[in-house]
């Protein structure tokens, strides 16, 4: 293993409080990092950098941790254009949202899966997410769901069961089986691949005691929960995700102050996706209600191919900061600490001794330009666990 010295960064952000200017950030002002092997293993002052194997001199850029997108489906064939395109158009389309992505990933051949799924870390990796979550749910039958896993488990620890993404289509008429299969043979084959287990409990989807059944389940077979709750209308899943504990609830964009409150006394993390919202012409998350009252809030992009299919963690930043009461400061730390709270994990979303070094340079002095200079490409260098990608 060799040591490598990071100097000259005009900004660092660690997200370890106790470093540089105390904030949440933890921000260094012309500062180092010296990473070695894998790991960060010294941040500081940059004239106070310790010598080692190799120096960059990152020429008064600003450094942060790799983005932690803890929220994605990319495990998906086809092509939804025609429906956007008609939405944003303000034109009725009657063709079946997720059921069309479900017959077309059905189709699909598992290397079609594969060069789907890594066409889009590609992507996302140029633009600065270091480890990204992803969910089946476009299979819905015990092999396509079991396979979607098998092709993602090869390119990801945080690996996330939705076979209760929706009711199979060919079981619409007796969701009462779908869901014993969900939690029966399909759970079965499913579980060896994945870490998470998710419910989308919405009204048309998944009601409440169902995905009580689901999650209580999978837990039985050591998946951990999260849940895709309070999206399209009020609910029970932020206090379903409570009551068991789920590592996140993702959208709440319908909240009551019973959810905000509940969320605030818990563990579990508030997951906004914005690009949904974006992407549906639907109304924002209220994040500055939910950090107000002392929730933990994470940034992520739902990429997937009807809602949200942007993998561009900078662009939800911008939209979290413009359009849902977050600062600069807030979004950053939700888009790189928050997600690695929605996962469970502490060595990453941060640039402290001990933490893996995955980080992201940008071609600007400061983290505030991620939102002061919305859609610029600024991430130039990505480097994940000590190699520059
Ligand atoms: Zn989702």
């Amino acid at each position: 293993m060799s040591s490598t010295a990071i100097t000259n960064i005009a900004a660092l952000v660690t997200n370890d409080p106790s470093l540089g200017d105390g904030s949440p950030l933890g921000l260094i002002q012309d500062a180092a990092l010296v990473i070695d092997g894998e790991h960060v293993v010294w941040t500081g002052e940059s004239s106070k950098a310790p010598a080692t194997d190799n120096r960059v001199d990152a020429e008064g850029r600003a450094v942060l941790p790799g983005f932690v997108d803890s929220h994605s489906h990319l495990l998906f064939a086809g092509d939804r254009t025609q429906e956007f395109n008609a939405r944003m158009s303000g034109r009725a389309y009657s063709a079946g949202g997720i059921r069309t992505t479900v017959a077309a990933t059905r189709a699909a051949s598992d290397a079609d899966l594969e060069r789907t799924l890594t066409r889009h870390l590609a992507e996302a990796l140029r633009q600065g997410t270091t480890t990204f979550e992803t969910k089946s749910g476009y299979g819905l039958t015990v092999h396509d769901e079991a396979r979607a896993l098998r092709v993602a488990a090869a390119h990801t620890d945080e690996v996330t069961y939705l076979g209760a993404h929706i009711v199979a289509p060919e079981l619409a008429d007796d969701p009462a089986a779908y869901v014993a299969l969900v939690t029966g043979e399909m759970l079965d084959a499913c579980a060896p691949y994945a870490r998470w287990i998710d419910v989308f409990c919405e009204r048309g989807a998944f009601d409440g005691d169902q995905a009580r059944a689901i999650l209580t389940a999978g837990k039985a077979k050591g998946l951990h929960p999260r849940v895709h709750a309070n999206q399209l209308s009020h609910g029970p899943g932020v206090q379903l995700a409570v009551e068991l504990d789920a590592a996140s609830a993702d959208h709440c964009t319908h909240l009551t102050d019973a959810d905000v409150d509940a969320l605030a006394h818990s563990d579990t993390v508030a997951t906004l996706l914005p690009g949904a919202e974006f992407s549906t012409r639907a109304p924002w998350p209220d994040a500055r209600r939910l950090l107000d009252a002392g929730v933990t809030v994470a940034l992520s992009t739902d990429c997937n191919p009807g809602s949200s299919f942007t993998s561009s963690v900078p662009f939800c930043v911008a939209l979290a900061v413009r359009d849902m009461g977050m600062t600069p400061d807030e979004a950053v730390w939700a888009a790189t600490a928050g997600g690695a709270r929605a996962l469970r994990r502490d060595d990453i979303g941060r640039l402290a001794p001990g933490a893996l070094a995955d980080l992201v340079v940008l071609d600007a002095p400061s983290h505030v330009h991620l939102s002061y200079r919305p859609g610029v490409p600024l991430v130039t260098e990505v480097w994940k666990r000590g190699e520059r990608r």
